[in-house]
C-alpha cells in the first residue's frame, strides 16, 4: 500500500523543504521502506528548463529528459532513486495539459474551472506512476499563503479525503526564530502559519520547526496547543554543520518515528543510517584539503552549480578530504591574468553555461590548465571551450569557435539539428523554440579502450545524462587528434564527440554530459573522484 507525505512550507522561504522532504525520504528508506519523492512547483514556467540559473537555481536533468527542479537533485542524492519526468510538475505544465484537452474537446461542454478541471490534473499527476512504493513524498514549492500554490493545497486537502488518514500525512516546515532580547524562540509566525493553512481546510499532522537551538518543552507544548497538534508531533529541525547530518538529526528528534506512529507501522526496529554517519564522519574529520577554482558564469548564486557542488564534495569524500572551492566569474580573465587567480589551486574546473559572455575567460582557464599541467575538468560547456582552445592553440585553428556566438571560420563546436537516440531520430530547427528543445537526458557513449576514462569507469559503454544544444564537430576530430587531443568517448552511432582528453597530462578531461547529476555521497562519481585524486596529488607538487 502507498502512503502519500504532503510536504508544505510557511512564515518564509529557504527554508530548506527540499532537503527535508529528501532527508525524511532517507530516513524513511533506512527503515527498509520504499520512497519516492515528487514535486509540485507552483510557478507559470511549464518547466523550469528556461529560467535562469541565477533566478531559480540549477536546472536538474533526469534520465528520462525532463528539466526540473534542483530539488528533485536533493531527492536523487539522498535516496538513490533516479527522478523521472512524472517526479516535477508546475501550474504551467497543468494550465497547459487542461487547455490543450479543452481545445480538443475532451471536456464535452462543461465550463472549465480551477475546481475541479485543474486540481483532477494535480491530484491525477500526485496519483500517477507509482509502481511499488511504500511512500511517495510530495513537496508543495512556494510558501503557504501565495497565491499561486492555492490549486496544489486544494488538490492535496482533496487528497486527504479521498485517501482517508491512514494513508496521507501532512508535514508542515516553519521557522521558529531566536529573538536574542527575549531571549527565546518564537512561536507566533508558526502559529500564524498554521492558521492560514487552516483556512484553506488543512490541519499539519506534523510540524517540522526549523530552530537553531532545542525547543523547550514549554514551546513544544504552546506549539502543540495553538495548533491543534500533539508535542510528540512537533519537531525541531536544528541547523547542522552539513547538509548529510539531516536525516540522522531527524531520527534523533524523532520525526520518521512519529511518521511511522501516524501511519501505524513498527516503531520498534530502529532505521540503519550507519552510511550516513559514515559520510558525515568523513565530512567532519578529512585528512587532507584541495582546492578547486570553478570557473564559471553564474557564480554569485551558489544554487546555480548545486549539483556540481556537491559533486565535487563527493569526489573528496573518496578520498577523504575537504574540497575548498573558488568560484571564480570567468570574465575577469579577459582583463586580468590567470595566473592571479589560478595559480596554486590544485584543479580547474569550468562548468557548463550557455551564451558567449565569459566564453573567452574559459578558454583562457582551459590554456593556463593545459599548459601548466594543473588538473582540468571540463563540462559541457567546460568541453567545448576546452576544445576551441585547443584547436586554436595546438592545432593552429587560429579562428576556431563555436556558433553559439555567432558564424565561424573554423566552427569545432556546431549546433546540431539531427541526432539518434536509441533507434529514434531527434530533430531541432536552428529557429525553433528554446523550451525543451536541447539534447536532453541520459544518451549512451562508448569509451575507447585504452583511454584515461576506460580506466576511471571501469566500463567501455556508459550513460550520462545531457542538456545543451551544441556539438564538437566531427569533422575536426582528425586534426584535433593529429595535435594531441584524443576523442576518447563518442556516441555510439560514432558521430557525436562526447568525452575529449589528452594523454601527456597529469588529468585533462572534457564532457559533453553532466556527470555531476547522478553523483551520491555513497556513490560519488568516477570522474570526480578521479579528478579529486589528481587534485591531490597536485597539492603535493605545490
Ligand atoms: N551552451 C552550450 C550548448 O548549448 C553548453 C550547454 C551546457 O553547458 N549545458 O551546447
Amino acid at each position: 500500500m502507498t502512503r502519500f507525505i504532503f510536504i508544505t512550507g510557511g512564515v518564509v522561504s529557504s527554508l530548506g523543504k527540499g532537503l527535508s522532504s529528501a532527508a525524511l525520504g532517507a530516513a524513511l528508506q533506512a527503515r527498509g521502506y520504499k520512497v519516492r519523492l515528487r514535486k509540485l512547483d507552483p510557478y507559470l514556467n511549464v518547466d523550469p528548463g528556461t529560467m535562469s540559473p541565477t533566478q531559480h537555481g540549477e536546472v536538474y536533468v533526469t534520465d528520462d529528459g525532463a528539466e526540473t527542479d534542483l530539488d528533485l537533485g536533493h531527492y536523487e542524492r539522498y535516496t538513490g532513486v533516479a527522478s523521472r519526468q512524472s517526479d516535477n510538475v508546475t501550474t504551467g505544465r497543468i494550465y497547459s495539459d487542461v487547455i490543450t484537452k479543452e481545445r480538443r474537446g475532451d471536456y464535452l461542454g462543461a465550463t472549465i474551472q480551477v475546481i475541479p478541471h485543474v486540481t483532477d490534473a494535480i491530484k491525477q499527476f500526485v496519483l500517477s506512476n507509482i509502481e511499488d512504493e511504500d511512500f511517495i513524498l510530495c513537496e508543495i514549492g512556494g510558501t503557504v499563503g501565495d497565491i499561486e500554490s492555492l490549486p496544489f493545497l486544494e488538490a492535496i486537502r482533496q487528497l486527504r479525503n479521498e485517501l482517508g488518514v491512514d494513508r496521507s500525512l501532512f508535514v508542515h516546515l516553519t521557522l521558529l526564530p531566536y529573538i536574542k532580547t527575549a531571549g527565546e524562540l518564537k512561536t507566533k509566525p508558526t502559529q500564524h502559519s498554521v492558521k492560514e493553512l487552516l483556512s484553506v481546510g488543512i490541519q499539519p499532522d506534523i510540524l517540522l520547526c526549523r530552530c537553531d537551538r532545542d525547543i523547550s518543552d514549554d514551546a513544544r507544548r504552546k506549539i502543540g496547543l495553538f495548533c491543534n497538534i500533539a508535542t510528540e508531533d512537533v519537531i525541531a529541525a536544528l541547523d547542522v554543520d552539513t547538509i548529510y547530518q539531516v536525516p540522522i538529526s531527524y531520527h534523533e528528534q524523532g520525526f520518521d518515528t512519529r511518521v511511522c506512529v501516524h501511519f501505524g507501522l513498527d516503531t520498534q526496529t530502529s532505521p540503519d543510517l550507519s552510511r550516513w554517519q559514515e559520510i558525515v564522519h568523513r565530512i567532519r574529520e578529512p585528512e587532507g584539503e584541495v582546492t578547486i577554482a570553478v570557473v564559471g558564469k553564474y557564480t554569485d548564486l551558489i544554487d546555480s552549480y548545486k549539483s556540481l557542488a556537491e559533486a565535487l564534495t563527493h569526489g573528496g569524500i573518496a578520498s577523504n578530504v575537504r574540497v575548498n572551492m573558488n568560484w571564480i566569474a570567468s570574465e575577469i580573465f579577459e582583463q586580468e591574468d590567470a595566473v592571479q587567480h589560478l595559480d596554486g589551486v590544485d584543479g580547474i574546473l569550468v562548468p557548463g553555461g550557455f551564451g558567449e559572455r565569459g566564453a573567452e575567460g574559459k578558454i583562457e582557464a582551459a590554456r593556463f590548465a593545459r599548459q601548466r599541467k594543473v588538473p582540468y575538468f571540463g563540462i559541457c560547456f567546460g568541453m567545448q571551450m576546452a576544445v576551441v582552445e585547443a584547436a586554436r592553440n595546438l592545432a593552429g585553428l587560429d579562428s576556431a569557435g563555436s556558433t553559439e556566438f555567432g558564424p565561424s571560420d573554423d566552427p569545432v563546436v556546431g549546433l546540431m539539428t539531427e541526432w539518434a537516440k536509441g533507434e529514434d531520430i531527434e530533430k531541432r530547427r536552428a529557429d525553433g523554440d528554446l523550451g525543451g528543445s536541447m539534447r536532453l537526458g541520459a544518451y549512451e557513449c562508448k569509451l575507447k579502450s585504452g583511454s584515461r576514462v576506460a580506466d576511471i569507469y571501469g566500463a567501455a559503454e556508459i550513460s550520462e545524462r545531457h542538456r545543451h544544444r551544441y556539438e564538437v564537430n566531427i569533422d575536426y576530430k582528425e586534426k584535433l587528434e593529429a595535435a594531441g587531443l584524443v576523442f576518447s568517448g563518442m556516441s555510439p552511432d560514432g558521430i557525436l564527440p562526447e568525452i575529449v582528453e589528452i594523454p601527456d597530462h597529469p588529468w585533462f578531461i572534457g564532457v559533453q554530459f553532466h556527470p555531476e547529476l547522478k553523483s551520491k555521497p555513497f556513490e560519488p562519481h568516477p570522474l570526480f573522484t578521479s579528478f579529486i585524486a589528481a587534485a591531490i596529488d597536485q597539492s603535493r607538487l605545490v
